[in-house]
């Protein structure tokens, strides 16, 4: 497998993919961290600026960026996947909006470093655009408006769009609204992870390539190449962690998928829009996701891949022909300028992580020195920052603001075991798309999609 063939971004670096050397044998450090991912990275960065003086090792089973991290679809946002909602009924509303208000200042805090550390990603602070192309998911539009005031956020967090105002910033077909929010920039996701890579080398920490850990324990990561020993073991490999024994439950590895057209005339642009790079979206119930990338493709995603018995991740499973061919219609319904002439360039994929009730968490276990942050869900570009910012806080024994949001040490549940993990999940695919179709034709709102929801305590 070649490296530059996971991921559009992957393929367009200028750097060449060139492993760094593996583990050389047995080693001692302050830190272990299992995973050169965003995770993985982020706590390696936040740990090394505080304080230089600690051993910090970063093993990867591949190369950084090779997972989620080098793959999606780039937007830095302040979503998280525990709605405010449900965050405030489980926290209280004051926890709930301190959680969301992090996550705002997440956004500016990686753009922040991506500046001062010279991270060269195509960084670009345009916000996030979710168009409303039906009267029911106008409907949406506004419930999600009228949820944010409830909950303590401003117009200057989500606005309400109008048909013209949301179609000034992006003009897909049949536009009626929409929302728009200023917390997020749309990045070059690769680009950000091998930066970081780069950044926290110079920081002094040491990261190893192909390097998978075959076990994690308190104390040791074991590696075929050696044992690394530290006294806090890291786990930041979200998408892949059922692989690690003893963790086949921890997330569902779902994937998300990709395609990429080639750069687009200015003249296509023109009618498009995004001419802040805004991300996009729409409010339809299986995601789907878009940024116009610097050099002027549209790289547009969605789920919608199914989940593999047992948990398996397997590099074919990032190529499915018929997603491929949705998201290719999708983007045609869409932009009608972009029509069947207008070619595909690039199609791939990649695992993201799902806990079983949804939650993202952080956390340490003071007893016996794990550590871990994941389940994400699709949000892990921003979300992964505000990990590893407290997980560096938690592992120096700090008390901050950051570690008492209500995330850290949450300790989501375990997945059923199969054949019943399987069929959950796909089950629950199959009900948004079928509501999907179902709004399309009745122009009613799903009453299955939204049981559903409720369900999982959205
Ligand atoms: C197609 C796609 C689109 C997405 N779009 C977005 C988006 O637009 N915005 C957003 O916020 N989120 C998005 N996501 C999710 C986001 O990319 C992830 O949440 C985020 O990258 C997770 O970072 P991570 O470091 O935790 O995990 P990863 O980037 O998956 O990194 C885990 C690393 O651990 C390594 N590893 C695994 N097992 C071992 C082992 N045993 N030993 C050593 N190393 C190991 C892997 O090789 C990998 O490099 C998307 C995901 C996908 C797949």
């Amino acid at each position: 497998m070649r490296y530059q063939d996971l991921s559009y971004w992957l393929s367009s670096l200028d750097a060449p993919l060139t492993p760094r050397p593996g583990l050389p044998g047995d080693t001692d450090a302050d830190v272990v961290i299992v995973g050169a991912g965003y995770t993985g990275l982020w706590t390696a960065y936040y740990l090394a600026a505080a304080d230089p003086s600690l051993r910090i090792v970063v093993l990867e089973k591949e190369i950084a960026g090779y997972g989620a991290s080098g793959r999606n679809g780039g937007w830095c946002s302040a979503l998280f996947p525990t709605s405010l909602p449900a965050l405030a009924r489980r926290h209280g509303r004051d926890r709930a909006l301190a959680m969301q208000r992090a996550m705002h200042e997440t956004v500016h805090e990686v753009g922040r470093v991506v500046g001062a550390e010279g991270i060269d990603c195509d960084w670009r602070a345009g916000g996030t655009v979710v168009l409303a192309r039906t009267e029911v998911q106008l409907g949406r539009a506004r419930a999600a408006v009228a949820e944010a005031r409830e909950h303590g956020l401003a117009d200057a967090d989500l606005v309400l769009l109008d048909a013209a105002d949301a179609a000034a910033r992006c003009h897909a077909e049949g536009v009626r609204g929409g929302t728009y929010t200023p917390h997020c920039a749309a990045v070059h996701p690769a680009k950000l992870v091998r930066g970081l890579a780069t950044a926290v080398e110079r920081r002094g920490v040491r990261v190893f390539e192909r390097t998978p850990v075959t076990a994690l324990r308190p104390g040791a990561a074991v590696t075929p190449a050696g044992v690394v020993r530290a006294p806090v073991v890291v786990r930041a490999t979200e998408g892949f962690t059922p692989a690690l024994p003893g963790q086949r439950r921890a997330v569902a590895p779902v994937y998300s998928l990709m395609v990429a057209t080639a750069p687009l005339p200015e003249a296509t642009w023109a009618e498009i829009g995004l001419a802040e790079r805004e991300t996009f979206s729409d409010y339809r119930h299986v995601i789907i996701y878009g940024q116009r990338t610097a050099d002027g493709r549209l790289a547009f995603g969605g789920r919608g891949a199914p989940y593999h018995y047992g948990s398996r991740v397997r590099p074919d499973f990032d190529r499915e022909p018929r997603v491929f061919a949705t998201l290719r219609r999708v983007l045609g319904e869409l932009f009608p300028v972009l029509g069947p002439e207008v070619p595909v360039t690039h199609t791939w994929g990649g695992p993201l992580g799902v806990a079983r009730d949804w939650a993202a968490s952080v956390g340490l276990d003071r007893s016996t020195g794990l550590a871990w942050a994941g389940g994400y869900v699709g949000d892990g570009v921003g979300t992964s920052n505000l990990a590893g910012r407290t997980l560096a806080d938690l592992i120096r024994g700090e008390q901050t603001d950051l570690t008492t949001l209500p995330w850290v040490n949450h300790r989501s549940p375990r997945w059923e075991p199969e054949p019943l993990r399987w069929l959950a999940v796909n089950a629950g695919l199959k009900v948004m798309f079928s509501a999907d179709e179902a709004e399309q034709r009745t122009n009613r709102p799903s009453r299955r999609a939204a049981a559903f929801n409720h369900l999982l305590g959205h």
